[in-house]
């Protein structure tokens, strides 16, 4: 049967950008099945050969202490109160080493805004572990935390960054992005505004750093909202070329203010929606995530048919999301596995999507993993 949005799908599949119109028609239509193939169709020019890659490594959550309040968020403690934690250089490390020895080559670590951490702090950190792990990537901060630094120390986001870089920072994850529109982050956070997440992005961009875009939708959000999100994304995109993947999830309420009021959640049709689009309308991006870990291992192995060309990581440790109720888990002999009965071929990755050649301590054919072991998996 026709379908009203079939001449956006083909559109967007003969590689004409889609308007803001055309994006807001696809994400109100409850057609999901056809903008899935649509959108695989794309990644599948994009990524012709068949991969789905995954990284290996870690969040590392260097304190969670954090002088805003975002409703959404389980994790922040403020400054004085009884289960605030600052991790030393030592247990920093001790992280990289489990981190490593699993094949991993690279950390995110993020934290909450402290208000006593200057940009000396971040410097001698970065300092201390490059000198230490001169090629493991250093994948750390989020525009909150450059902008925190900005409040603290002074300092225009560019210098900022430019320190960082030279202390060894290796890229900038995308956190904080939430929904890039003041209209709802001002109901929800006391954090940058959407201007200030942008600039700080533009200026990492500017100093030769890459970095990630990541949206967080469910907080009260309408598809319009969703919509300018990506425009702005696609735009700041077009202007520097400085995003490597773009990550879209969904509100994780367990635990947090804002899961107590809100009646609605995005569905996983929602999400695999949102995904899709995103897969369509982001067309100067080459990667998207399946965000697993929020989705649970089922659904985010469906969304690698739904324009996801990455697995994500294997997450050895992850304390943000988990404490809002995300409490799904993996390892890499897992997603491999879903990976391949997906139809792929798995491939490990680093930071930047470069394709990391190990050797892999899983059987050739990544066989199924133990029964056992998939029954809590896949639960
Ligand atoms: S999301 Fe980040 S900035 Fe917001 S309260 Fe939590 S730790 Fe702080």
């Amino acid at each position: 049967m026709p379908s009203k949005i079939q001449p956006l799908l083909d559109k967007a599949v003969a590689g004409i950008r889609l308007t803001v119109a055309e994006c807001t028609e696809l994400l109100e239509s409850p057609d999901v099945a056809r903008i899935g193939v649509a959108a695989d169709e794309i990644r599948e020019r994009r990524h012709p050969d068949n991969v789905v890659t995954y990284i290996i490594d870690r969040n590392i959550n260097y304190t969670n202490v954090c002088n805003v309040v975002c409703t959404f968020c389980a994790f922040y403690r403020r400054p004085g109160a009884p289960d605030t934690y600052v991790r030393t250089l030592d247990q920093i490390c001790e992280k990289i080493d489990e981190t490593i020895a699993l094949g991993g080559t690279g950390v995110l670590m993020q934290g909450g805004l402290h208000p006593d951490f200057g940009i000396e702090w971040y410097e001698e950190l970065l300092r201390a572990l490059h000198a230490k792990y001169p090629t493991f990537q250093l994948h750390c901060f989020s525009p909150p935390e450059i902008h925190n630094i900005h409040l603290i120390s002074g300092l225009d986001y560019e210098t900022i960054m430019a320190r960082l870089k030279d202390a060894g920072l290796y890229s900038l994850p995308g956190g904080g992005g939430e929904i890039l529109d003041d209209e709802v982050r001002q109901r929800v956070s006391t954090k940058c505004t959407t201007d200030e997440w942008l600039d700080v992005m533009r200026a990492v961009h500017r100093v030769g750093l890459r970095s990630t875009a990541t949206m967080m939708f469910g907080i009260g959000d309408d598809v319009s909202h969703r919509v300018k999100h990506l425009q702005r994304v696609r735009d700041l995109q077009d202007e520097t070329g400085g995003f490597t993947a773009f990550i879209p999830w969904t509100f994780q309420r367990e635990n947090t203010a804002l899961g107590r009021r809100i009646k609605d959640e995005p569905t996983g049709v929602d999400y695999l929606k949102m995904l899709a689009v995103s897969r369509l309308f982001l067309d100067n991006i080459e990667n998207f995530q399946s965000s697993w870990l929020t989705q649970g291992l089922k659904l985010g192995q469906v969304a690698l048919r739904f324009g996801a060309n990455d697995m994500g990581s294997i997450m050895i440790e992850e304390n943000v999301v988990s404490a809002a109720g995300a409490h799904n888990r993996a390892d890499e002999k897992m997603l491999r596995y879903l990976i391949r009965e997906a139809g792929f071929t798995p491939q490990q990755r680093d930071i930047l999507y470069a394709r990391v050649n190990r050797t892999i301590e899983v059987p050739a054919k990544d066989a199924v993993p133990e029964p056992a072991n998939l029954a809590v998996l896949l639960s």
